[in-house]
């Protein structure tokens, strides 16, 4: 067992030597990227199981807070191998390593108010899935989001909205229109149909995750984090 971890180090320093001389050299650094890490969910299955099984541990109280110890600080500043990508909302009841019951490195996560696919968004995502082999995409989505909430506001009143919180806005729009005013539980459909729809155009408008996913080498995902007892649920 010693030697099997010695001599995986030995390979993933070689690994991370060989990436920064074919940067140096002005070679591809994709085809040279670091393996995925063994100890962690290599497949979109698994890595979605680890998710949901952390969540299960967060809403009962039996956090493991796995990857936390001290040594995990130098253990990831040779590299980053997370097994999923987040693409959750700002809001700051819902941190990602928190609700999924996870540690440093493991999770690359994407936040921006409303969850939505912008061009950085989709160009980080990229990077994660591309770069660093992440084989799953969750699009969080939460209950009461307030990105939502105010896109729906400024429609009804037929208001503007401030500054650069109109991007915000404007980005969410389209999925809003989509429900009628006197839809029961309005914001909450909104935030299901707005999750899914991020992750559609993450599958459709990105050739490289249209690529990953066509060769089943990556999953993309909505869900949504419930405020009241912290549980997400997957969704569409
Ligand atoms: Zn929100």
């Amino acid at each position: 067992m010693k030697n099997v971890q010695h001599s995986r180090r030995n390979f993933l320093r070689l690994a991370a030597g060989a990436t920064l001389a074919a940067s140096t050299l002005g070679l591809p650094r994709m085809a040279l990227a670091a393996p995925f890490a063994p100890d962690k969910p290599a497949t979109p299955d698994a890595a979605l199981k680890e998710l949901l099984d952390g969540n299960l541990r967060y809403i009962r109280g039996r956090l493991r807070h796995p990857d936390q110890r001290p040594g995990r600080i130098a253990e990831v500043a040779k590299g980053q191998h997370p097994f999923a990508v987040i693409l959750g909302c700002a809001d700051s009841r819902v941190p990602p390593e928190v609700v999924f019951d996870q540690g440093l490195g493991n999770l690359f996560v994407v936040r921006v108010a409303g969850n939505i696919a912008s061009d950085d968004v989709m160009g980080s995502i990229e990077y994660a899935v591309e770069e660093l082999n992440v084989p799953l995409v969750m699009v969080l989505g939460h209950a009461r989001c307030g990105a939502v909430t105010a896109t729906l506001n400024a429609m009804d009143q037929g208001a503007t909205v401030p500054a650069h919180i109109s991007s915000l806005v404007e980005a969410i729009k389209p999925v809003a229109q989509q429900v009628s005013r006197d839809t029961p539980d309005r914001v909450d459909v909104v935030v299901r149909k707005n999750a899914l729809h991020a992750a559609d155009q993450l599958r459709h408008e990105s050739e490289i995750l249209h690529e990953k996913l066509s060769s089943g080498t990556l999953k993309i995902v909505s869900a949504r984090y419930n405020l009241d007892d912290g549980r997400v649920e997957l969704i569409g």
